[in-house]
């Protein structure tokens, strides 16, 4: 164990060095210490001011009060008062892929722009929703666990469980249930830990996907339509994409194995508070599903940023730009109905117990970049009700719980690897400030987040 500790410390010590990381490398160095900082430890526990946060060969060795915790002789000092450290984010429904715009549902591999985006924007874990170029989802985490490349630690989710339907031509259809069961089999074999069920899937074809991926000890998650949820728990799914909003168990047109269009007279009518949604958190929380929280991609008109417009190329900046003063006032209406709705769902599904992550989601209208969606998750977290520390945990020690990492990263505890966030602000004052992200650290190496956004202007919407 030790020695394995040491290697580690090492390694991470010549990852920094890499000719790949070291442009984007701010802070490296066997012991650090960061003083007079606030922490929100992603636990859901109140924040601590003024407090000392110790990094020793890339795992945090102490956390306490500034003056009581000593500092190790010949530590590099960062004093950082009025910062806040975060632990990382865990992005649970991240993609390596974005619209190409125009009306046209094909999607465009982003295999350069968003693990820096993710990186940048606070993610030091990503699991992926779903992948549509695998093989390079399956390359790009293997160059950055080599340290060739920035990134987040990812975990990949294989292509789509997709039956006849789909709205792109992107995704594979299945034939049938030995077909999921060939699929989960090729793809768990080639590296993905995690499978991704989709709108049109059959009972049959999921089943036998969860079969299949459970005898490896992987999870199955899924954007379902043609399964209600209540069918997906009773046949084992580990978690839900989106919540409630998706559900079409409810819809009167629902008919097995089929995905009814979807109504947004019926979803305005929903009763949260209700016998038949409350039965269906019920069977959640009982059969231990996950909820994945995804709203910034609801969100079809977040502020606009100057950060956004500089990360899209001039060609996607128009067409995103374009595609968002012609929304019509429906659509608006609409986005923010399924937000109010899904938040108030959220907040019922936690306060039975159960257990609500967070992810980015980049797809939509294009509102939601990698990394910038993770951070307007949390802010719309709190404008829905949660308090900040809560929608800190959300987005961090219950994704990290999920994936089953939760001894090595997701909350700042002793022993945990250093993945950290120092944002310049207070977030808990001004949930804003999220986005005031200095330096993130990824097992004890501060990367400059600054530095990482620079090297992707203009690079969303290519590549
Ligand atoms: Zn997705």
């Amino acid at each position: 164990m030790r020695l394995l500790a040491v290697w580690f410390g090492l390694s991470l010590c010549i990852f920094a060095q890499t000719p790949a990381l070291q442009p984007f490398v701010r802070v490296s160095g066997k012991t650090i210490a960061l003083t007079h900082v606030r922490v929100i430890d992603g636990t859901g526990a109140a924040e601590r001011g003024n407090q000392t946060i110790v990094i020793d060969g890339g795992r945090i060795q102490t956390v306490g009060n500034f003056g009581e915790v000593a500092i190790p002789a010949g530590a590099q000092v960062l004093d950082l008062g009025n910062h806040t450290v975060i632990p990382g984010l865990v992005g649970m429904h991240e993609h390596l892929f974005y619209p190409t715009f125009g009306g046209v549902p094909i999607y465009a591999e982003h295999a350069f722009s968003f693990p820096r985006l993710y990186l940048a924007s606070d993610v030091t874990t990503a699991r992926t929703g779903g992948g549509l170029e695998i093989h390079t989802d399956l390359m790009v985490k293997k160059a950055i666990d080599e340290g060739r490349s920035p990134g987040p630690k990812m975990h990949i989710t294989a292509g789509y469980l997709e039956g006849p339907g789909s709205f792109t031509p992107q995704m594979l259809e299945l034939r049938d249930a030995e077909d999921a069961k060939a699929f989960v089999e090729y793809w768990a074999g080639r590296g993905a830990t995690s499978f991704k069920a989709y709108m049109h899937i059959t009972r049959a074809e999921l089943e036998s996907a969860i079969t299949s991926a459970h005898a490896r000890n992987l999870k199955v998650t899924g954007h379902l339509c043609s399964v209600g949820f209540r069918e997906a728990a009773a046949l084992g799914i580990d978690n839900l994409e989106h919540g409630l909003i998706v559900d079409s168990e409810f819809d009167p047109a629902k008919r097995p194995d089929q995905c009814p269009p979807a109504s947004i007279a019926q979803l305005a009518a929903l009763n949260i508070a209700g016998a038949a949604v409350q039965q269906t958190i019920r069977e959640l929380v009982q059969h231990h599903v996950a909820v994945t929280s995804t709203l910034a991609v609801f969100e079809v008109a977040p502020p606009l940023q100057q950060r956004f417009l500089d990360a899209l190329s001039p060609q996607a900046s128009l067409n995103y730009l374009s595609g968002r003063d012609r929304l019509p006032e429906s659509t608006h209406r609409t986005s923010a109905l399924r937000i109010k709705k899904e938040v108030e769902f959220e907040r019922a599904f936690v306060k039975a117990g159960g257990l609500l992550m967070a992810g980015a989601d980049p797809t939509g209208n294009g509102s939601a970049l990698a990394g910038f969606a993770d951070q307007r998750n949390i802010e719309l977290l709190v404008a829905g009700g949660f308090t900040l520390a809560e929608a800190i945990r959300i987005a961090t020690l219950n994704g990290a719980k999920f994936l089953g990492v939760d001894d090595q990263t997701g909350s700042i505890a002793v022993g945990k690897r250093a993945d950290l966030v120092v944002i310049d602000g207070d977030p808990s004052s001004r949930v804003e400030d999220i986005e005031r992200m200095r330096i993130v650290f990824k097992d004890g190496v501060g990367y400059d987040c600054a530095k990482l956004l620079d090297s992707v202007r203009g690079k969303v919407g290519m590549h």
